[in-house]
């Protein structure tokens, strides 16, 4: 089983793993996971949603496929205060915060990075998404 780094696009620096928003795995040959993390080097946040699926056809498709959207630290910061599950790195959690956080993170706009080249998990050009806090409850929108 391989591994996979949380590292900022940007710096590279470690960052902070704010909210496991949903993870299924690691298993032997697949892990999914969305998850809010934060840089405090370069003061931004991050929702990534990591797939590998290693029963792919080698050459057909990639079997890494990782999408991010820009998050900013006013709302990560907004995400801390309302995130109403007592144990926020609980991928596995079905609370009412957890389901309306992962429903929301799979129809924001995500920008999915190049595996390959020279561009490989290059940050340009990613959507941005923002947290807002709907009956209590912390969820995900697309910004225009
Ligand atoms: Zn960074
Ligand atoms: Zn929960």
């Amino acid at each position: 089983m391989r591994t996979w780094s949380d590292l900022c696009l940007v710096c590279e620096g470690q960052q902070e793993f704010v909210v496991n928003v949903h993870e299924a795995g690691p298993y032997e040959r697949s892990h999914d996971y969305t998850r809010v993390l934060y840089c405090a080097a370069c003061a931004v946040g991050e929702l990534r949603s990591f797939s590998y699926d290693g029963f792919v056809v080698f050459g057909e498709e990639d079997e890494v496929v990782v999408w991010s959207s820009v998050l900013p630290a006013a709302d990560v910061d907004r995400l801390r205060a309302a995130f109403t599950c007592p144990t926020p790195l609980a991928g596995g959690c079905g609370c009412p915060q957890h389901v309306r956080a992962y429903d929301t993170s799979v129809r924001v706009d995500k920008t999915r990075l190049p595996e390959h080249g020279p561009d490989r998990h290059s940050p340009a050009g990613r959507t941005t998404v923002s947290v807002a806090v709907v009956e209590g409850v912390a969820e995900f929108r697309s910004v225009d």
